[in-house]
């Protein structure tokens, strides 16, 4: 992790926030390339939702909404961690973690003893261990310039609830009946205190969480459907499957709302962890809102006259986590000429530019060739043009941040009209003449990719 931490701030992917003034624990900034492979996997999942489905619709609903909402989800009495201090090591830990690695239902490789690292919290004979405290996550504000009881609001510790919210409206103009979605990606909020483990877990992360409304006796049926459509889903970014496994909580493990829950977690360097919870959320929230708005929300059939309260099955993944399962799963270091690179094999889809187009040297018209070709690449997909260091330089920089393909524009080029189109992976490198270039890369970006490392392996 430490390797991925240092290649993402090296590189202006990812580093921390607020770092002028010493930095704010669990909050990040995407750079530049973070931004663009946080895009990508946005548009991935927009894709698998809406472009090729007919039957979810997409939102983005408000960030602070009416405080009842929370009070009716469960969240202002029910969204608590357990926390644990030691007084001896000043370590914080979550008592419900603790007691999962105890009777071996999950896993969590952060939670050592401060004193014994190869020993749990409360093993060694110096922890010194509080009882366990409840603490909510969410983060209060307040609307208006009067702070009282009346004012105070909350930041969305979910983005479910606004869908919940906006299901009756939604309803009234999509021309949709169960079984159908509701999907959005946005900002949720959660006061989290315990390690963040760079950007596994932070104070504000985005989500990209679906709720499908279904007939309440298709509701197995969907949540089937829903956790094999998702599994693919990763394995289609170029995830390594076999780092990949669907993991159903136990009963002690199910939140308020579910009756049952599995999560897709990836073998991430601190451990198996959840990447994305797969939840039967029966008809838990419908009627929680209906009862506290008073409003009838259910789906009426006007030819069959059937009324019914849909119950809901929720994919609901973390866009940051999955930005760090890529970069986990994508990273790797070689040899080339006896010098070590580190490079980011990402499937050409993700990487945030798939090619850079680079003079070999900066005289003799190339530079300005060079140009004239990125400017026309440009138009087809996320290019650079890179004129600074040496050819070598250059290249490290690029297979850094995942550039599948890399143009050289040199001597030849000036006389033929051609250049060297070099490859990431194979490092191969093809003279082709350069009005063949667009076709050729998008035809490349189209294959089908198989990851480097698992083609070694
Ligand atoms: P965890 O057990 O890791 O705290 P959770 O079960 O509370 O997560 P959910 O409420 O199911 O998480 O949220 C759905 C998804 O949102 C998670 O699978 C994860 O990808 C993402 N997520 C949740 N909390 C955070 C956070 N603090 N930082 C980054 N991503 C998060």
């Amino acid at each position: 992790m430490d390797k991925i931490v240092a290649l993402c701030k090296r590189r202006g992917i990812i580093f921390p926030a607020s770092e002028i003034y010493g930095g704010i624990a669990n909050t990040y900034d995407y750079g530049h390339y973070g931004v663009l492979l946080k895009n990508n996997i946005a548009g991935a999942w927009w894709k698998a939702m809406i472009q090729e489905r007919d039957d979810i619709v997409a939102l983005d609903s408000a960030i602070i909404q009416h405080p009842r909402t929370w009070e009716a989800s469960g969240h202002l009495a029910g969204f608590t961690d357990p926390l644990v201090d030691c007084r001896a090591c000043k370590r914080r830990f979550r008592a419900d973690h603790l007691e999962e690695v105890r009777n071996g239902t999950a896993e969590h490789p952060d939670l050592r003893c401060g004193r014994a690292p190869s020993k749990l919290p409360g093993e060694h004979a110096d922890c010194d261990l509080t009882e366990a405290r409840e603490f909510n996550l969410m983060f209060e504000t307040s609307i208006g310039p009067v702070k009282d009881a009346g004012s105070t609001v909350y930041l969305r510790p979910e983005t479910a609830q606004g869908i919940f919210l906006a299901f009756k409206t939604t309803l009234g103009f999509a021309r949709k009946k169960p079984p159908f979605g509701i999907a959005q990606i946005g900002k949720s909020f959660r006061n989290e205190i315990t390690p963040g483990n760079f950007i596994f877990r932070t104070l504000e992360f985005e989500q990209m969480e679906m709720e499908f409304f279904v007939p309440p006796s298709e509701a197995e049926h969907w949540h089937q459907h829903w956790m094999e459509q998702r599994m693919a889903w990763y394995v289609s970014l170029g995830i390594d499957p076999e780092k990949l496994r669907l993991r159903p909580h136990g009963e002690d493990e199910l939140s308020h709302y579910s009756s049952a829950t599995s999560d897709i977690e990836y073998l991430y360097p601190i451990g198996w962890s959840e990447l994305e919870g797969i939840a039967n959320r029966g008809d838990f929230d419908l009627t929680q809102h209906a009862k506290y708005s008073g409003q009838k929300l259910e789906y009426v059939d006007t030819a069959s006259g059937d009324r019914y309260v849909p119950h809901v099955i929720e994919p609901a993944a973390g866009l940051g986590r999955t930005v760090l399962t890529l970069l986990c799963d994508a990273y790797d270091e070689d040899e080339i000429g006896g010098e070590q690179r580190t490079v980011l094999r990402l499937k050409p889809a993700m990487a945030p530019i798939k090619v850079a187009v680079l003079p070999l040297v900066n005289k003799e018209g190339q530079p300005e060739r060079a140009r004239e070709i990125y400017e026309e690449l440009r138009e087809l997909m996320p290019a650079e043009y890179d004129t600074g260091g040496s050819i070598g330089k250059r290249y490290r920089r690029q297979d850094e941040i995942g550039t599948p393909w890399g143009v050289t524009v040199d001597h030849q080029t000036m006389d033929d009209g051609t250049v060297t189109l070099r490859d990431r992976d194979t490092l191969e490198q093809e003279r082709i003449p350069a009005s063949e270039l667009g076709d050729e890369l998008q035809r490349r970006l189209a294959a089908p990719w198989t990851s480097p490392k698992l083609v070694r392996r």
